[in-house]
Order: structure tokens, then C-alpha cells, then sequence
């Protein structure tokens, strides 16, 4: 069932007069299982739309859509399709009493995989998803292949039943689906020849693997870490290497590098990051694939204009992996704007140190960094280590992190989109 959780104003779900509670039924006939089917058939000018109305009565519509307005229909959240692995790695496993409650969730859904780019293995598809996908052309997906080998990509995933993933991925290929792939490396498992095989099969499968990224398995300190660890820099540097041999052969082939390594497998590998162009489109930077050249890319462009911040004192709060390249991300800014800027590295001591990454910084070391600090004017701190809640990994408000600090905070994304605003 899918119900109606908000209507927006001058939109065809106003004219209609649908209101939250709604259930949405079907449309020409067809069933509504989930809000994939609804941003499908709901595309069409002309629809019959059935639905039931909270009090009760189902109601047919008779649609014709006038050109250019919007349904304006806010659906209640989906249920997640849940997971049906067992990584050792699995983030889930890795969190302390008191996080958010959604990272005990361990999600694998493709529909989410389309509409978000969140990455899916696929291993929990039924015949039907399988046509939905097709039907509804799902394209980019985003799937986690971390080996091609079948045997090797089983025991990571701790899933006897998973499916051979090359298989599925031709099949999907074959049906105009194209898809964005990762490894995430997890050492003496999936490096080594086992990853030189898994980049050489993905390139293989032609045009339609669009990318494909190698990640460092992430761990925390309550990770199942008799189990697995994270890649030492020698290994680092060797899965670069090869990717580097993919990426030349992609080069050669393709005319983009199309292979890349996550910054977290330079910034282990002590290597120097690619320049921004080795990036493209930057299509896997939400995964952590090229994020500080763009990054440095967004500030270059948005710096012009933002003067009037002479004399300002800003502190950066981030992450301890990000923390040495910050000097150099922030030079540009520094010049355009006048304020200097002071780099906080945050160790993290909700996960442990050994997460680093900005994204993940809890509130309550983000704001005993910033205690007694009343010698700044400003502190940014990541967006993206608040939810769409605005709270922070360890469940902290933004609101509350805000009195608890003496100094005014912005959480920004690029330093640019704020500090317009600070001047
Ligand atoms: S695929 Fe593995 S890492 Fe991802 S949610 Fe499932 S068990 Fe966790």
C-alpha cells in the first residue's frame, strides 16, 4: 500500500483534492505496490487513478494532466528492502550503543539504489524486481561486486545463495540497464589477482558498467575485527596499482578512466590524489571517488565574490584523513576571502579512530573541539554529518550542538554555500 503522506499546494494532488492518509490504489488498472510504480505510471498525461480516501470511500479519478503541473504528491517513506548478507564488514555490525537508530538497518534495495545512488548487491532480487527493473528501466544502478569470482564474492558476503553477479549484470547489460560498481577491498580476500580478475571482468561486460570504484573496507572499534581488517598502506598501494593497469587499458579504450580508487585508498596508500579532469563527471564522489577534488573544484568556481570576511577567524572541524589536505582546499578561500582559516581535526571516539571520515563525526567530539574556543568569529562543520533530521551520527540535535557551543556554527558542504551568507 502506498498512502498520501502530504499534498502540495498548486498541484494536481490540490486539484484532486487528495489528502494525506490517502491510499493510492492502482492507476489504469494496474496495482500500486510502492512509489517506483507510482513515479512511473503516474508519468502518463492520461491515467485513471483509483484511490481510497481516509475516510474510507475509494474514489476513481479521470485524469487528463494539464501540461507542465506537478502531482505535488508526498508519499510516506517506503519500507527498506532489508539485506539477505552477512558481511564481516558490515557497517551495522560496527555501531556503538546509542547511534541513529536507521544505521542498524542493514538495507539492500535496488529502488533505492536507482533513486538515490545508494549501493545494492543485488542478492536479494526476486523474478519480479528483476522485470521491474528492465520494465521500469532502473538505469544508472549502483551495485557492490566486490569480486567476480563467485566462490570469493559468497564468502564476503557471508551468502551462500548469492547469485553470480557477472550473470546477473550481463543480463541486466543485455536489457539496456547500466550500472556504476564498486569493490570494497577487504585484504587477502578480494585484493591481488582476485581484484585484477574482478576489474578485468566488469571492463569486459562493455559500455554498459559505467565505472567501477575501489573502496578500503571501513572498520570500526566494536567491528568484527577477529574476522577482518583494513588494508595496510603496501596494500593500499598495490590495489592502486591495479587499478591504475584498468584504468590505462580504459584510457586507451574508452577514452576515460572509468577505474577509479576512493581518496580513502590515496590517502591510506600515502599516494598523491589524480587532478580533477581524471574524475569526468565525478559520478561515484558521493562514494568518496575524487569528493576532494571536487570539492576543491566547487570552491575555485564559488571563491569569486566572497570578500568581505577580512580579519575573520573560521575553524574548520573535520575529519582526521581529511585534515592534512585541508591547508591546500582551503588556500583559495583563504585568499578570496581574507579570514583565516584554522583545520580541527576531530578524532572520532564514538566509532573509534580508526574512522576518520568527516561524515561520521559525532556531536559531542565535534563540540568538545570547539569548547573554550571563543577566539573564532565562525566554525563549519560537514554537512553531511547531520541526517535529514539534523542530527548527528551519535543521535546529537544540530540545535542542541549549537547552545552547547560559544561560537556560531554553519554545517556547509562545500564552504562556499555558507560563507556568502557570514560576510
Ligand atoms: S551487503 Fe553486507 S555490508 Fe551491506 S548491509 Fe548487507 S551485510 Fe551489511
Amino acid at each position: 500500500v502506498i498512502k498520501v503522506q502530504d499534498v502540495l499546494p498548486n498541484s494536481l494532488g490540490a486539484e484532486l483534492r487528495l489528502e494525506p492518509g490517502t491510499e493510492l490504489l492502482s492507476i489504469n488498472g494496474r496495482k500500486l505496490e510502492d512509489f517506483l510504480d507510482w513515479e512511473v505510471l503516474a508519468a502518463d498525461d492520461q491515467l485513471i487513478l483509483q484511490a481510497r480516501l481516509p475516510s474510507g470511500r475509494e474514489v476513481e479519478y479521470d485524469i487528463e494532466r494539464p501540461e507542465g503541473l506537478p502531482w505535488g504528491v508526498v508519499l510516506e517513506p517506503p519500507s527498506v528492502r532489508r539485506c539477505a548478507n552477512r558481511c564481516d564488514f558490515c557497517f551495522v555490525d560496527g555501531n556503538p550503543e546509542g547511534a541513529r537508530k536507521t544505521l542498524s538497518i542493514r538495507d539492500d534495495d535496488y529502488r533505492l539504489s536507482f533513486q538515490f545512488g545508494h549501493f545494492a548487491t543485488l542478492t536479494n532480487l526476486k523474478p519480479k524486481d528483476i522485470r521491474r527493473i528492465i520494465e521500469y528501466r532502473l538505469s544508472p544502478l549502483y551495485v557492490s561486486v566486490h569480486a567476480t569470482d563467485p566462490v570469493i564474492r559468497r564468502w564476503l558476503l557471508r551468502n551462500p545463495e548469492a547469485p553470480d553477479v557477472l550473470q546477473q549484470l550481463r543480463m541486466f547489460a543485455q536489457n539496456g540497464i547500466r550500472m556504476h560498481t564498486q569493490v570494497v577491498l577487504v585484504p587477502g580476500i578480494n585484493d591481488g589477482d582476485v581484484l585484477r580478475r574482478s576489474l578485468s571482468d566488469l571492463y569486459d561486460l562493455g559500455d554498459p558498467i559505467l565505472s567501477v570504484s575501489v573502496v578500503p573496507v571501513g572498520l570500526t572499534e566494536y567491528s568484527k575485527r577477529q574476522l577482518v581488517r583494513e588494508p595496510t598502506q603496501e596494500e593500499c598501494r598495490a590495489a592502486l596499482a591495479a587499478v591504475a593497469e584498468c584504468a590505462e587499458r580504459a584510457v586507451r579504450g574508452r577514452g576515460f578512466a572509468w577505474a577509479y580508487g576512493a581518496d580513502e585508498l590515496y590517502l591510506r596508500a600515502g599516494e598523491p590524489l589524480p587532478p580533477a579532469d581524471w574524475y569526468g563527471d565525478f559520478e561515484q564522489v558521493e562514494n568518496g571517488v575524487g569528493a576532494v577534488r571536487y570539492l576543491q573544484q566547487r570552491i575555485t568556481n564559488g571563491a569569486d565574490g566572497l570578500a568581505g570576511l577580512a580579519g575573520r577567524r573560521v575553524g574548520v572541524l573535520t575529519g582526521t584523513s581529511m585534515a592534512p589536505l585541508m591547508p591546500q582546499v582551503l588556500e583559495p578561500l583563504a585568499q578570496a576571502t581574507g579570514a583565516a582559516f584554522e583545520v580541527i581535526p576531530v578524532v572520532n571516539s564514538f566509532f573509534g579512530d580508526s574512522v576518520t571520515t568527516a561524515g561520521l563525526l559525532p556531536g559531542k567530539d565535534c563540540s568538545l573541539a570547539l569548547a573554550s574556543r571563543t577566539d573564532l568569529d565562525l566554525a563549519l562543520l560537514p554537512a553531511e554529518a547531520l541526517n535529514d533530521n539534523r542530527r548527528f551520527i551519535d543521535d546529537m540535535r544540530a540545535e542542541a550542538f549549537e547552545r552547547e557551543v560559544s561560537v556560531p556554527v554553519r554545517f556547509s558542504y562545500d564552504f562556499v554555500d555558507v560563507l556568502g551568507d557570514a560576510q
